[in-house]
This record gives C-alpha cells, sequence and structure tokens, in this order.
C-alpha cells in the first residue's frame, strides 16, 4: 500500500459531507465556501506519541482525541466548526491501526459535522497535526484579553478527570470507566456556542486549571480569587484517588478539556441557563480582581498554595 492507496483506503470519506467544501481530498489544495459575513477561526494542536498520549493508545481513541483537542480550542474561542485537515506521520503500511485511528476521527467529526478536506501523510515517528477551521460572527470570538475585574470565573462540567483518566488508563488499560474520560474527552463546541455572547474571555483546560486561568489573567492584565472548595471535582476521581488527589487533579492535572469562563455580572443567570440547555453544567469558582496574581481560598477562606499548577513543555 503506498501513500495515495493509503489516503484513499482511510481518508478520502472520514467526517461530514459538507456543501461548502467546494474541493476536498484529492487536488492540490482545498477549495471551501466562507459564508459571506462571517470570520474564518483557525486552530492548530499537535500530538506526538509518548508526549500527549502513550503508545498503548488505541488508535480509534488516538483518532477521535487528534480532532477533539482541536474542537477544544475553537469551543474556547465560541466557535462553530466546519472543516479539518490532517499531518499524519506513521512508522509503517499499518492497516489496522489506521483504519482504528480514522474511525475514532471520523465519528467526532461527522457529530460535529466536520469535513477532512485535506492533508499530508509521511512515514516516521507517530505524530499527527490537525489544523480544525471554524466559523464565527465578525469580531464576536471569545479571547483570553477581555476579563475584568467583578466578572465571575466559571467553568463548565467536571474537573480532575483528565489526569486521573491517564492514571487509571495506565493502571487498568481502555475498559477502566474513568479511563473513558482521559481516551475520549467531549469538547464543549455547544457551551461554547452558548457562552459566546455572553462571557467576557474563555478559555479551554487542557494543561490544568490554575495553568490556564493563568493565561486569561496574563492576557487580560488582572488577577483571580479562587474558591477551591466551590471547584467542580469530578466525584468519580474523589472515590477512586481521595480528595486531596482529586483536588490536585482538578487544580492541574490537565486534559480536562473543559470551557473555564469569565461572565460579567449582568449575563450570569443567562449563561447558567444557556450552558445547562447546551447539555452540561457552569460552576463559579472565583471572582476577577483588579489586583494581579491569582489566589487560591480554601473553604475556611484560608490562603493556599496548589502543589501543581500544570504542564508546560520545555519546563
Ligand atoms: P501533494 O503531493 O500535492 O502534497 P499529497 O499526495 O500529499 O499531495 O496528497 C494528495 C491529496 O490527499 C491532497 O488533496 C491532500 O490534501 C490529501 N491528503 C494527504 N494525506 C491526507 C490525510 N492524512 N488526510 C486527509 N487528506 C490527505
Ligand atoms: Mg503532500
Amino acid at each position: 500500500m503506498d501513500e495515495f492507496d493509503l489516503i484513499r483506503r482511510f481518508f478520502t470519506s472520514v467526517g461530514a459531507c459538507r456543501p461548502d467544501v467546494c474541493i476536498g481530498i484529492g487536488d492540490d489544495a482545498a477549495v471551501v465556501q466562507v459564508p459571506p459575513g462571517k470570520q474564518l477561526v483557525i486552530a492548530t494542536d499537535t500530538l506526538v506519541e509518548d508526549v500527549h498520549f502513550p503508545a498503548s493508545m488505541p488508535a480509534h481513541a488516538v483518532g477521535y482525541r487528534a480532532l477533539a483537542v482541536n474542537l477544544s480550542d475553537l469551543a474556547a474561542m465560541g466557535a462553530e466548526p466546519a472543516w479539518a485537515s490532517l499531518g499524519l506521520t506513521v512508522p509503517d503500511d499499518e492497516a489496522g491501526w489506521l483504519e482504528g485511528f480514522a474511525g475514532g476521527f471520523s465519528e467526532l467529526a461527522s457529530r460535529f459535522d466536520v469535513a477532512l478536506i485535506g492533508g499530508d501523510t509521511t512515514r516516521g515517528p507517530r505524530c499527527m497535526t490537525v489544523t480544525v477551521h471554524g466559523l464565527c460572527e465578525p469580531g464576536k470570538a471569545v479571547l483570553r484579553s477581555g476579563a475584568q475585574p467583578g466578572d465571575t470565573v466559571c467553568v463548565t462540567g467536571s474537573l480532575g478527570k483528565g489526569g486521573a483518566g491517564l492514571r487509571a488508563f495506565s493502571e487498568s488499560g481502555p475498559a477502566d470507566p474513568l479511563a473513558h474520560e482521559f481516551l475520549y474527552p467531549e469538547p464543549r463546541i455547544v457551551a461554547g456556542r452558548a457562552l459566546a455572547r455572553l462571557a467576557s474571555a474563555m478559555i479551554d483546560v487542557s494543561d490544568g486549571l490554575l495553568a490556564d486561568l493563568g493565561h486569561i489573567l496574563e492576557a487580560s492584565s488582572v488577577g483571580a480569587h479562587v474558591d477551591v472548595a466551590a471547584l467542580p471535582i469530578d466525584a468519580a476521581v474523589c472515590t477512586r484517588f481521595g480528595a486531596d488527589t482529586a483536588q490536585d487533579l482538578a487544580l492541574g492535572g490537565g486534559d480536562d478539556y473543559e470551557l473555564c469562563c469569565c461572565i460579567p455580572a449582568r449575563n450570569l443567570h443567562e449563561a447558567m441557563t444557556a450552558v445547562a440547555g447546551a447539555g452540561s453544567t457552569l460552576s463559579r469558582i472565583g471572582e476577577i480582581t483588579a489586583a494581579e496574581g491569582l489566589v487560591c481560598a480554601d473553604a475556611e477562606g484560608r490562603t493556599m498554595t496548589p502543589a501543581h499548577r500544570g504542564y508546560r513543555h520545555f519546563e
């Protein structure tokens, strides 16, 4: 099977079929019709084997994840996904692995009406770069830089399950229910769309809540007070690893792919309702302050310093 057979066999009918794809896979480049009056929102993420996912991870979950982490970035901008391209490097003619990978990618792409419109395929150590293209109303993408003192800091869903899920997967494999949270994170596209006109700033929680909220604070030149007792720590993670570890994972574990957003007081009630309507929950976890810096307080209001603040490459 050469490169062209491989592309034909595994990647020509992946994801949704969209009428706005004028030229898809097969020519030198893809051509898409951007709807008039919309802005294009573009995100890219690379996954390297044994850095971003363990080599033992099922191919189906790798394919799903390669797209999910990118959709999560579009969600954090409040954008609606449309198209994706895939740069894929694999060690050999791995038909079984490729079939699983394309299946996982395609399943998620179909669910969010994303068409795979092109890519590149090469041989080498396994890694993949996905670029997603989404749409938003002009000037309405939600940035990291819009947080204002007095805004409520909120987070969707629950925290700690990404980090705990990786541990569960390493300990007992893919059938572990908690491992599923790491293998198949749900990109919060629908919640992100609902929050687009209500949030002053937003980011997805990929490196750990404190690290990612820190990016909002830096970009907005503000600080925050976080009430650790108010964190929506995942109940299954508490049961499995205990409350202290669960709290550490919720603050710094990463891989949760929830949305952390800042909501002005006038929009708070509507944001709660809108996210519930999007099938998720929105928890208030703190407040933006004019004084810079991120302060965490425990249930008694005592200032605390968390053990881990998130993942950084090259550190
Ligand atoms: P070129 O030599 O012009 O770069 P390629 O042979 O790399 O063309 O690709 C042929 C076609 O297949 C192009 O339309 C390209 O976008 C698409 N393609 C290649 N690899 C992938 C992939 N992994 N997923 C989706 N489309 C791909
Ligand atoms: Mg090429």
